[in-house]
Formats: structure tokens, sequence, C-alpha cells
């Protein structure tokens, strides 16, 4: 009996999985590998940790429980694996991260080094990233263009195939337990393949229709929130992407799906822009890192900032490891403009609590909204807390159900409480700075760059 090795990272399913199929295909039975490298548990925050140890179990579950557990670098596992159960190869959605690279090349000698093979079959992409190049043969480096390319490119049907239908799982190899969930105070989504798809159906059902008019609304529960589902794959783009129509509100959903596979690519092409700004003249912004910054970054990571909007956004990623998309980009500019403080450290911020934080996604969305990265997101523009509150939480609806110090005051006033008659109400701070005044600092600065100055 001949066995395949199947070695699970972000592809945490059984429906639509090409990997799978094409393991299954090639041998008699096969062997569901995950390694727990302490490399990437080191990394990740515990939402991340949480919910990927519980999809881990759902899969388990998926498998009859012959889910593979091992401990160790990548590298000196999956061969070890593939020794034991004396396979010829072993099947991975390739990863196109940084660190992901590596670790499949030193994985891949390893393995010819013992007589056996690698096989890289699909990705957690749609279209994978690399493969688009710009008229000039270049990469795209401007949102636009690139989604015209990707739309043109297309991408295959997801295979029908019923969760949980699986092929012969290699039985009686040892394993590991899945690690017992880090604490976490947030309430986390529920885990798995198929919980990815009750929530792809209800929001398919609920809200599509109307997401381009509504996605902007926080208080509003208008968008997917499939996006911990897409970082580990227990549900694949092409199955989000298929059936979409030609409607406003899917076309716009479409559209939102590419950027996730746009910042990818940059990311391939140009990895070192996971830490350092993509736009290397803006390395040369003048940043705050003085004791009043970490003094101001602490009131920002714990909604404290006084400016209700971003203090309710920082609350809800601290209750829910996630954050509306509008409102991590007001959060993401009050840090960069407003506190003067360099665009990584929020970055990092976000990836050690969102349950959905992923090194492309997350970087390149800091960057975008710093004005350090791809797209013409000039770093002029200023998002102005204030106005965003009022104009995408007009009644103040997510402001009160992230800032109970706020609950009674009417939508009038909550958006610049520092105004009301009554004073500030109990318990709610003061503005940490004054937004136009951080306006003109910021703009300053960005003077500075531009004149090569600073
Ligand atoms: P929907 O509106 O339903 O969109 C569907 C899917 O499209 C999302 O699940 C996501 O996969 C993708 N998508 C939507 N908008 C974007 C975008 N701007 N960039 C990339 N992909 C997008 N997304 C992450 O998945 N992980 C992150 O770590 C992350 N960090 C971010 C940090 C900042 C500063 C900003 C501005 C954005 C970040 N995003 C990140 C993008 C976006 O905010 C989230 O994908 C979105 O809010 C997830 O909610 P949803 O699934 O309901 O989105």
């Amino acid at each position: 009996m001949t066995t395949a090795v199947l070695w699970f990272r972000r592809d945490l399913r059984l429906g639509d999985n090409p990997a799978l199929a094409a393991a299954a295909s090639e041998a008699d039975r096969v062997l569901g590998l995950f390694v727990l490298d302490p490399r990437l548990v080191a990394a990740a925050g515990a939402p991340r940790l949480a919910f990927l140890y519980r999809c881990l179990r759902e899969l388990g579950d998926s498998l009859d429980g012959r889910l593979v557990m091992r401990t160790g670098d990548a590298h000196a596992v999956v061969p070890r694996v593939a020794a034991e159960v004396e396979a010829a190869a072993v099947f991975v959605a390739a990863d196109f991260g940084p660190y992901g690279r590596r670790r499949d090349d030193a994985v891949e000698t390893a393995l010819v080094r013992d007589g056996r093979r690698l096989e890289r079959v699909g990705s957690p992409y749609a279209v994978e990233p690399g493969v688009l190049t710009s008229g000039g043969g270049g990469p795209f480096k401007v949102f636009t263009p690139y989604y015209r390319a990707w739309k043109d490119h297309g991408w295959a049907a997801p295979v029908s195939r019923p969760v949980g239908l699986s092929p012969p799982w290699a039985e009686g190899v040892a394993s590991e337990p899945v690690p017992d969930d880090p604490a976490v105070d947030a309430s986390l989504p529920p885990a798995g393949e198929a919980a990815a798809h009750r929530r792809l159906d209800a929001f398919r059902h609920q809200s599509l229709e109307g997401y381009h008019r509504r996605r902007d609304v926080p208080g509003a529960d208008a968008t997917s929130r499939l996006s911990p589902y897409l970082k580990w794959g227990c549900v694949h783009p092409r199955q989000v992407l298929a059936g979409l129509g030609r409607s406003s509100g899917e076309e716009i959903f479409r559209s939102e799906l590419a950027w996730r596979e746009f910042y990818a690519d940059v990311l391939w092409h140009r990895p070192e822009s996971a830490r350092r700004s993509l736009r290397p003249e803006m390395a040369a912004m003048r940043v705050d890192h003085d004791e009043v910054a970490d003094e101001r970054f602490a009131a920002w990571a714990e909604g404290r900032t006084g400016y209700p909007l971003v203090d309710a956004g920082m609350r809800q990623l601290g209750g829910e490891a996630w954050m509306h998309n509008r409102v991590r980009m007001v959060v993401a500019s009050f840090l960069v403009k407003d506190l003067h403080i360099d665009w990584s450290r929020g970055a990092r911020w976000f990836l050690a609590h969102l349950v959905d934080g992923d090194l492309a996604s997350n970087n390149h969305g800091w960057q975008w909204v710093a004005g350090t990265g791809t797209d013409p997101a000039p770093y002029f523009r200023v998002f102005n807390p204030v106005t965003q509150s009022k104009e995408h939480d007009p009644d103040g609806d997510y402001i009160r159900r992230w800032v109970p110090e706020l609950a009674g005051v009417a939508a009038t006033g909550i958006h610049e409480p520092w105004k009301l008659e009554s004073g500030l109400p109990d318990g709610y701070p003061e503005r940490i700075v004054d937004h136009a005044a951080e306006r003109r600092d910021a703009l300053a600065r960005y003077d500075e760059v531009r004149a090569g100055r600073s």
C-alpha cells in the first residue's frame, strides 16, 4: 500500500483542495500532517493561535481523528514523517510569504536528498502571486490595473465535493494532541471549514446584495467576516468567488477579495516590504519614539485616545480580535499621522491581536494608510477621525456598542464629546491630541521628506 503525505498549512479544509486531490490520486492512502513550527507559534498572537488550534481540532474530526500533529522545524519533521510512512511525495499548497518560501525550499532540499519529492499544488489564492505582470513586464504597483489583469486572467471553478468526504487516511502514525488554546479575552468566531461555509452562505443571503452600500458602516453587520477563514484556508477564495454575478454588491465584493491577492503579489515581489516601507524615500519620515510617544501608543492600543471612533475600533479589536475595515483605516491613520508613530509598530500590534492577522494584507494595509506603500494613497491624505465618525457612524451605534462611557450621549454630540455642554461623560478621557494641529505637523514632516531635509 502506497502513502502520500498531505502537509496542511494555510489550507485547513477538505473541500476544493487541489493538493489533497493530487495526493489522493497518487497513492492508496493519504497521511494528513500539520507541523507546529515553534517559530510561527511565537510570532502569532493568542487570538490567531487559538483560532488555528480550533480549526485543527475541527479538521482532525473531519479526518476521523487521523490528523497527525508534530512539533518542530518543518525541514526536520516533514522528511522524518515522510520516511516513517515511506511516502514518495509530500503535497502542499504553495506558500508565497517570505518565511514560508524559505522553509519550503529547505524542506524540499531535505526530501530530495532522501529521494522524495515536494509537490506544490494550488495556493491560498485564486491567482497565484507572481503570475500577473504589468504592461512593462514587471510587477503591478497600483491596484486598479492589477485588478483588471486579475479578472482577465480568471481562475478555475472549485471542485464540487462535499465537506467531509475523504480519501482513505493513513492510520496508526504517532501524533501529538493539538495544544490547549492560549488564554484569549476576545470572543472568536466558530472555527473550521463547516463554520466558514455557514458564514459564507449567511453573507450571500443576507448582506451581499447591499454590500456596496453598507460595507463602510461599522455598526452594521454588513461584511462577510470571512477573513479568519480565508487566512487559514477553511474556505478558498475560489469558493467565495464562485457564483458571484455582476450586481454592484457582487462587483465590489469581488474587488475586495482582489485586494488580498494584490497585497500577496506585492509581498511576493518585494518580500522586504513585510517590515520596511515599500517606498524607500518614505523611510526618512521623522517619527516619534520617546516616552510621550510610548504613552500615546498605550492610549491608542487601549482605546482611550478621546476620539470615540478610534477608541471604539481599538476596543472592538480587544473584544472580537477583529475590526471593521473602515475603522482599521481610521485607527491606523490616527497612529501614523496624529501620533506620528511608525506604521510598523501599529502593524505589529494588529498582528498580535487580530484573529485574521495576515502579513501581506496587514502590513500593506498599514503602508497604504501611511502612504509608504503601493497605491496612490498620498501621505497628505489624513483621515479626520471626527468626519469619518459622522459619515460612517452617523447615529453613533458602533461607538455606543464599544464605548460604554458614551452610551448615554446623543448622536449630535457623540462624535466630539469634548464639546458637550454637560462636560465629558464620567470615565471617558480627554483628547490626547488635537487633530487639526497634528495634521499640520504630519504635513510638515511630509514636506521635509519631499524636500530631502529629514
Ligand atoms: P469583507 O469586506 O467581507 O471582504 C471580503 C474579503 O476580502 C476579506 O475577508 C479579505 O480577505 C478581503 N479584503 C477586504 N478588504 C481588504 C483589504 N483592504 N486588503 C486586503 N484584503 C481585503 N485583512 C486581513 O485579512 N488580515 C489583516 O491582518 C488585515 N489587516 C489590515 C490592516 C489595516 C491597517 C487595514 C486598513 C486593512 C487590513 N485588512 C486585513 C483588510 C481588511 O480590513 C480586512 O480583510 C476586512 O476588514 C475583513 O473583514 P471581512 O472579511 O468582513 O471583509
